[in-house]
């Protein structure tokens, strides 16, 4: 409920007060991952990890600015430790200081077992695909969710030029498996250059159009409003409402904001789902609150 009434006076504030305070606030707890995924180069970043005392300072500084919604991200955030701290250290620290969601993003490789209130797990494709893409992890990461007791647990599929095919197929497999809420869709965005995994716009509207026919039909977590969104590609970016906060520096929207064209070009839809939630359109709203 808390959340629910958040979003509502956030909404409010934003809309009638041009207030401009952060509604998504993440932390970069350390580039280190366990994986060697091909569209991802975080590990290559040349970026101190978090501490303990540097990260509850800058949870405590958003949730001063009005933050109420958190995530936690690497690298793989399971794998952050310092001097006897561990990320439940610091899911803890930001519940205790009054934050009402707290996210991982995390490749799925560990336990996902936390206090934190929701986990998105990054899956690319059913076995082959996920495995050529990210290194052979699937049959891990679908022993950890069946075996997971946690009940807010969601699946990012980004989608690129290889793992294209696999998307009807990929849903209807979670479909079955009751601990996953709901898969949400993003596009790979070209971070380091037009690389073979770039899909171009032609082919990524066809996608976003096959996509509006399966949403209803599976535990699709993109809204139609959003998708539309995406297709006429028009959502507001960078969102300078969602900061994220790396060795020193906060970012708005995402760390690789300063290129226009990138932006242009940016696959990231759940910033189009916030957009378009913020906009009161209904489908968007509605998914918003399967979160809940
Ligand atoms: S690439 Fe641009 S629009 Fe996309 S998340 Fe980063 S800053 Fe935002």
């Amino acid at each position: 409920m808390k959340p629910f009434l958040y979003g509502i006076r956030y909404i409010v504030n934003r809309r009638i007060f041009r207030q401009d305070t952060p509604l998504i606030c993440g932390l970069v707890l350390h580039n280190k991952c366990n994986l060697h995924c091909r569209h991802c180069q975080v590990n290559s970043r040349d970026t101190d990890a978090m501490s303990f005392e540097e990260a509850t300072r800058v949870i405590d500084a958003f949730h001063k600015e009005g933050g109420r919604t958190l995530y936690l991200e690497g690298g793989e955030p399971f794998l952050w430790k310092d001097n006897g701290h561990g990320l439940e250290d610091i899911v803890s620290h930001s519940h205790e200081k009054g934050y009402h969601t707290v996210v991982i993003y995390t490749n799925g490789t560990f336990p996902l077992e936390t206090l934190a209130d929701m986990v998105f797990i990054s899956v690319d494709g059913l076995r082959e695909k996920n495995d050529f893409l990210r290194g052979r992890s699937f049959e891990k990461i679908i022993r950890n969710i069946r075996a997971s007791g946690h009940s807010s647990l969601y699946i990012n599929y980004t989608i690129n030029n290889y793992n294209k095919g696999d998307i009807q197929e990929f849903c209807r497999y979670f479909d079955g498996i009751p601990q996953v809420r709901g898969v949400f869709f993003y596009f790979h965005t070209p971070y380091y250059g037009y690389d073979e995994l770039y899909i171009g716009t032609e082919e990524r509207n066809k996608i976003i159009r096959e996509l509006l026919t399966y949403t209803g039909r599976y535990k699709i977590l993109n809204s139609r409003a959003g998708l539309r969104s995406a297709l006429k590609n028009n959502w507001d970016r960078p969102l300078d409402i969602c900061r994220v906060y790396e060795a020193g520096k906060i970012y708005k929207c995402c760390r690789y904001n300063e290129d226009p064209e990138l932006c242009r070009q940016c696959g990231y839809l759940s910033y189009a789902e916030i957009h378009q939630t913020l906009r009161l359109r209904p489908s968007a709203i509605r998914n918003a609150l399967k979160y809940f």
